[in-house]
């Protein structure tokens, strides 16, 4: 018997004439090898696929909600708008050309006013698929040519962020803020010389939809003798951000002329003015300035709501980074047990948005609170410190609300 086994294969069992001998008396048999490399051929083809995770890897729509639940506040339309599409676009990378579907490439825009959370989604994003992340404002972008950052630069970042790995570039997401600024101005854009407007969008346009970008490595040492790195767009999800300062009004005739006689009357007493943003649809895009094309490339179009007083309230302390929660953390590595009174909290909250800060204001004028102490306790022999009304108020006197205002 013993025999017998020396001239079977150790992995499949079958006797072979040939058999390959490896340590401690195991054998290998041609068929098992054959085996054994096939395996290995599939399973780097389909790392080469730049690292695509497959669509069981892909956490569902519901799933993504619920991670961005724990860093944003408020904007549920946004963030299932945002859940779908970003599976949707797993979907894609991972669809089979067998059919003659194919599923488009799905970028997206986010309409809401400044500081209610556009950057924080899609970072959040970013983070959450592990994927790298690069964030530029339309406005320092200019038509080839002119002096500015060409749109390529966009690029640049996302490579800067994943070390120079493009097949990691190739899957990240980049953010396009202020995407209103480079709307056309006026409706005569064949005279006018529209360095920042127009001519951007139509450069913007050929990474939106997908196409092999030459790439200069910006800093980049490390290619020194590599003029352009080749950096296909066609899996990278862009999403766009921007205020669009004034489309409520461009919604709101849209609206009107939409709706005539007395259902109009029915129908536009139903609408919530306070917040006309939730109707926004493409064509008020292209009222306030985007060319047709762009807004094509952008097909997933949601909004932002205003952060009222109860969700700059739940900024403060309900995230998982919260703005409380990283001061409690920093003064507890001294040792220091910090809390807030209620009021305290409702008293920053208020004065937010009586200077209309906003969420980001929520930050610098917590920083002006918390200076002194941040400063003097750790030298102290404080172990416990509560911030009460008393004391915000005091700080918040002395510090400079217009200079403050402006930092924001
Ligand atoms: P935007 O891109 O819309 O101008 P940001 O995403 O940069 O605004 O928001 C600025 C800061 O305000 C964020 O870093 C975050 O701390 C806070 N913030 C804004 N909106 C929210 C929100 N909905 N939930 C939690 N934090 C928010």
């Amino acid at each position: 018997m013993a025999k017998d086994k020396q001239h079977t294969c150790s992995f499949c069992g079958r006797p072979h004439p040939l058999l390959i001998m490896g340590e401690g008396g195991v054998s290998i048999c041609p068929d098992c090898v054959q085996l054994a490399a096939d395996v290995v051929k599939q399973q780097t083809a389909s790392k080469d696929r730049a690292g695509i995770p497959q669509l069981n890897n892909v956490p569902k729509p519901a799933e993504i909600k619920a991670y961005l639940d724990q860093y944003v506040i408020g904007q549920d339309e946004a963030k299932k708008t945002l859940s779908v599409a970003v599976y949707n676009h797993y979907k894609r990378l991972n669809q089979t050309t067998d059919d003659e579907v194919e599923i488009e490439k799905s970028n997206i825009i986010l309409v809401g006013r400044t500081g209610t959370g556009k950057t924080l989604l899609a970072r959040t994003i970013a983070k959450m698929l592990q994927v790298p992340f690069a964030q530029v404002d339309a406005t320092v972008l200019t038509q080839a040519g002119y002096v500015g950052e060409d749109v390529e630069s966009l690029l640049s970042r996302l490579l800067q962020a994943c070390d120079f790995d493009v097949k990691q570039a190739e899957r990240g997401v980049v953010f396009i803020d202020e995407i209103d600024k480079i709307a056309r101005k006026g409706d005569n854009p064949s005279i006018t010389r529209d360095v920042s407007g127009e001519g951007v969008q139509q450069a913007l346009l050929k990474l939106l939809e997908g196409s092999i970008v030459n790439v200069p490595p910006q800093g980049g040492r490390k290619h020194p003798e590599q003029e352009f790195l080749h950096v296909n767009t066609q899996n990278i999800l862009f999403i766009c951000g921007g205020a669009f300062d004034g489309i409520e009004r461009l919604i709101g005739q849209r609206l009107n002329t939409q709706m005539i006689g007395f259902e109009a009357q029915q129908s536009t007493k139903k609408l919530d003015k306070d917040n006309m943003l939730k109707y926004i649809a493409p064509q008020d895009l292209k009222a306030f300035g985007l060319i047709p094309e762009i807004v094509g490339r952008l097909p997933i179009l949601t909004y932002l709501n205003p952060l009222d007083r109860t969700a700059l309230r739940s900024i403060l302390t309900e995230p998982k980074n919260a703005l409380i929660k990283q001061y409690t953390k920093l003064l507890g590595m001294d040792g220091v047990s910090l809390s807030f009174d209620d009021d305290a909290l409702d008293y920053i909250v208020e004065q937010s948005l009586q200077y209309k800060l906003g969420a980001r204001g929520l930050r610098a004028l917590c920083e002006s609170i918390m200076m002194d102490v941040m400063y003097n306790v750790p030298s102290s022999d404080v172990k416990q410190y509560r911030v009460t009304l008393d004391f915000c108020k005091a700080q918040l006197a002395k510090a400079d609300m217009l200079k403050l205002s402006a930092t924001v």
